[in-house]
């Protein structure tokens, strides 16, 4: 029996492509793991299930703890609501972890940088009640409460603690959303004070905080926001370290974790095989650390930097000319 049972969404546009280039090189490193393929998105309803988030996938999540997802397509203005949003709530997955670092090999502006953007999963304006108030004035709702606040700013500073961080910087609009941040705001300064003093806490207005962080993202430790403000500093921060295919994402709950690249399904270069796996390799390897896999994440972080640092297999992205599987078969020959 494997040791593993891992549910892999492969998800679509460039999805699949990532995912099988995943699939390779965690084999290759010496994964012990049965995958358990499951639908989520239109793909969904193509194969026969009468929703984009088949209650089968859902169930295998929650069965096997632990899923490793490509992107999923969410129509704009029109059409269901996200896959990725419902995931995240359905599971109660309340924690987006991000890390943002240089890697060896990627030349960016700056060099040194090791951020951790954690982002609140689950409510603020990703809560999706949106209305029709008179034709033509429309509104959506923002939600935030305190329970929500509470978990996401103890989770941030247990994990500051755990992995030795020195800084948890909470990004907010407090100034002009003064009950929705304000509350965030007040739920993650009294988690610093009762509960982790010792933890360096500051608070910045969250445009100021993205000046500073495109001037100087050294000054900034660990990020800590709400839902929409995460998913758009978490963008801003993979231009940092060399663009949206090289940094890796988990949603973490208390029961489960869905491994995924911060980045979309990515249309514009679809079924062409040209997009970086790299993304979804680092993700792979944060899911082999929450698997206590650490020996095999080690092996595959080194072989991938070592095909980062020889620079003849990379992805356009990265200014080269290889391909998905180019990429992945460069990884594997250092893995042998
Ligand atoms: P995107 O992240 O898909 O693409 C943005 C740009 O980055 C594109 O130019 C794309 O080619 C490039 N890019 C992204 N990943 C890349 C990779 N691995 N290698 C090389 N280049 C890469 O963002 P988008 O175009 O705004 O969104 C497309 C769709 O993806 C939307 O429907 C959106 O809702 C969805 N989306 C899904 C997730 C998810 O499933 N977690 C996350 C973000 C966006």
């Amino acid at each position: 029996m494997p040791k593993h049972t891992i549910v892999l969404i492969p998800g679509d546009g460039i999805g699949p492509e990532v995912t099988v280039a995943t699939q390779r090189v965690l084999s290759e490193a010496g994964l012990d793991v049965e995958w358990v393929e499951l639908p989520a998105g239109a793909v969904a309803l193509e194969q026969g299930y009468d929703n984009v988030l088949p209650q089968r996938t859902l169930a295998a999540i929650t069965a096997h703890k632990v899923a490793l997802k490509g992107p999923v397509t969410t129509p704009v203005g029109k059409g269901f609501t996200s896959v990725n949003v419902q995931l995240r709530k359905k599971l109660n997955l309340y924690a987006a972890v991000r890390p943002v670092r240089n890697l060896r090999g990627v030349e960016t502006r700056f060099k040194d940088i090791d951020l951790i953007i954690v982002r609140e999963n689950t409510e603020g304006l990703y809560s999706g009640i949106e209305n029709e108030v008179v034709p033509g004035v429309v509104t959506s709702l923002k939600v935030a409460s305190e329970a929500a606040c509470t978990r996401i700013a103890r989770f941030a500073f247990r994990y500051a603690t755990r992995f030795h961080r020195r800084k948890i910087t909470v990004f907010h609009k407090a100034n002009i959303m003064k009950l929705t941040d304000g509350l965030f705001l007040a739920c993650a300064r009294r988690i610093y004070e009762e509960e982790y003093p010792n933890i360096e806490y500051e608070e910045t207005i969250i445009d100021a905080g993205c000046m500073k962080l495109v001037q100087d993202p050294s000054r900034f430790d660990m990020l800590l926001m709400e839902n929409l403000y995460g998913d758009l500093v978490s963008d801003l921060c993979a231009g940092l370290v060399g663009g949206l295919g090289v940094v890796g994402g988990s949603n973490i709950g208390d029961n489960a974790a869905v491994f995924e690249a911060v980045h979309g399904s990515a249309p514009d270069i679809a079924g062409k095989g040209i997009a970086n796996p790299l993304a979804l390799i680092v993700s792979a390897t944060m899911m082999l650390n929450y698997l206590h896999e650490e020996a095999i994440a080690r092996k595959v972080r080194e072989a991938y930097e070592a095909v980062l640092v020889e620079g003849k297999t990379l992805t356009r992205d990265l200014g080269g000319k290889a391909g998905t599987n180019e990429f992945a078969d460069a990884v594997i020959g250092k893995l042998r």
